[in-house]
């Protein structure tokens, strides 16, 4: 029997910079394998949300495609599987790349005595984060809980930059010998009722796509982004999060590659800073495993939320009568993603002017979002939510109408996904039940049917929401 050196691929579906693959390589043939586990994620906050999913369905296709079609595929749980492989073949050594969810790091670690047990040559690997959360802490040795001096002290000064791009892999010839005879199809990633098949037009899936898509934003929209990542028509988002999530591009390659680069500065420290938030949210949930499903600031636990089901279906449908606020959740429903700004937007309305738990939101974002990550969603609905780390305070509210009108002053975005307003007047188009009736007939619209009137009135929901903010306050 052949010796086997094992790379196991996780969340980093590339074969440049990627240290566990590398280290395999040196030890012999290697054998790539993927496990869709399905059983150490049960809590639902956790599952592979439906265009996650479709996501990984398409990223293994095009990885697979990469290794000559040599990846083994498995599906159940990965201690099994795991103890079947090294008792049916002779492993020389077992790799992966490093996983940060609560979940995957009790899996992990479990797995990896368990092979020391076998007196397996065992490694893991940073892959996917610049810096080891375990790495950076306060002076008294205790985690920091707000992002600046976490990024800037602990980050920047306190530690050695982010380690360097690894070797690529691109040449490597996979261990000819399968170990498994399943298919990506049979590991059934795809939702059974096809909604998803209108999300391809929006994606170029894999790890050539990811490094073709970070090279036209790094020549067209890194310069400019400090300013313009704030507005979500304008082509200064790298929209790069899903690639990102699978690991197709890994953040090293990123840092590395914008230091040479002619974009401004500003632009560059910024874009960087934006990496550093999800560093951030890694950190936190690495340091704070609770947070995934329970309030951090504990004060929240005793918030009245409401239980208005008509109004979480309307938020999701996109029918609030807030045209910004349907736009942002008629792309996520159209495309898998949104915006950074209109994200912040419909998650303030919904905890803030619906009066709706976090949680209901972090599990439709979570369904809904091709980057769906179990980290950066937990820390942005609770920074939001005003419950998290260096949350946005919760009298913070944000006014749908104001951020319509400065972040989409022309209503492109708005208009876009909210084509029944196209012929509105902008003027209007933020605040539509301000306009007289002879501007809706003028524009064709039967306000009220074509397009729905608001759900809540700003000022009476937001003065709700100070009320019972005040409740906890303490
Ligand atoms: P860019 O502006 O081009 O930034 C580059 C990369 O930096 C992003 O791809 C992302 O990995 C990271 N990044 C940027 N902004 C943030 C941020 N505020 N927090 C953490 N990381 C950031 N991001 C996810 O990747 N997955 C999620 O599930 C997710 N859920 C969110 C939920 C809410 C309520 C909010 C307000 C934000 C959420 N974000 C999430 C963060 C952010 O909105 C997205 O990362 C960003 O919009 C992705 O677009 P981009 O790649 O064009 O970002």
């Amino acid at each position: 029997m052949d010796k086997v050196s094992i790379h196991w691929f996780r969340r980093d579906l590339r074969l440049d910079d990627n240290p566990s693959l590398q280290f395999a390589a040196q030890n012999g043939a290697v054998t790539p394998i993927f496990i869709l586990d399905t059983v150490n994620n049960t809590q639902k906050e956790f599952n592979l949300g439906e265009a996650s999913a479709w996501w990984l369905h398409h990223s293994l296709k095009s990885l697979n495609e990469s290794l000559d079609k040599k990846i083994n595929f498995f599906k159940g749980d990965p201690l099994e599987i795991i103890e079947n492989i090294i008792n049916d073949y002779d492993v020389e050594s077992f790799s992966w790349n490093r996983c940060y969810s609560p979940w995957e790091i009790k899996r992990d670690t479990k797995i990896k005595s368990f092979l020391k047990d076998k007196d397996i040559n065992v490694k893991t690997f940073n892959s996917s984060l610049l810096w080891e959360p375990w790495e950076i802490l306060k002076d008294d040795d205790t985690p920091y809980k707000v992002f600046s001096p976490f990024y800037r002290k602990g980050c920047l000064k306190k530690h050695a930059g982010p380690r360097q791009v690894v070797e690529s892999n691109q040449n490597l010839e996979p261990n000819n010998q399968k170990i498994s005879d399943k298919s990506i199809d049979e590991l059934e990633l795809l939702a059974k009722f096809p909604w998803h098949d209108k999300l391809i037009e929006h994606w170029n899936i894999g790890e050539n796509a990811a490094m073709e898509k970070y090279m036209n934003f790094s020549k067209e929209g890194l310069n400019g982004y400090k300013d313009g990542r704030n507005f979500p028509s304008y082509p200064n988002v790298s929209v790069l999060s899903p690639h990102l999530h699978f690991g197709e591009i890994s953040p090293h390659q990123i840092w590395y590659h914008d230091k040479t680069k002619s974009a401004p500065d500003r632009d560059v420290l910024h874009f960087h800073s934006e990496l550093g938030w999800r560093e951030f949210s890694y950190y936190l949930i690495y340091h704070f495993p609770d947070m995934c499903t329970d309030n951090l600031n504990k004060k929240f636990d005793k918030f009245p939320w409401g239980q208005n089901d008509d109004f979480l279906k309307a938020w999701q449908e996109g029918k609030t009568g807030y045209p910004i606020v349907d736009a942002g959740m008629r792309q996520l429903w159209q495309t898998g993603y949104m915006h950074n700004r209109v994200r912040m937007i419909v998650a303030s309305f919904l905890v803030k002017n619906l009066l709706i738990d976090w949680r209901k939101g972090l599990e439709w974002f979570n369904d809904c979002l091709c980057d769906a990550d179990l980290a950066n969603n937990t820390a942005s609905w609770q920074w939001t939510a005003g419950s998290g780390a260096d949350a946005a305070p919760y009298f913070r509210i944000f006014n749908p109408i104001l951020q319509g009108k400065k972040f989409d002053p022309d209503g492109d975005y708005t208009k876009h996904f909210v084509p029944e307003l196209k012929n509105f007047p902008s003027k209007y188009l933020f605040a539509p039940w301000e306009a007289e009736e002879e501007v809706f007939t003028e524009a064709g619209i039967d306000y009220g049917k074509d397009y729905p009137k608001p759900i809540v009135s700003i000022e009476e929901s937001r003065d709700i929401a100070l009320k019972a903010y005040d409740k906890i306050k303490g």
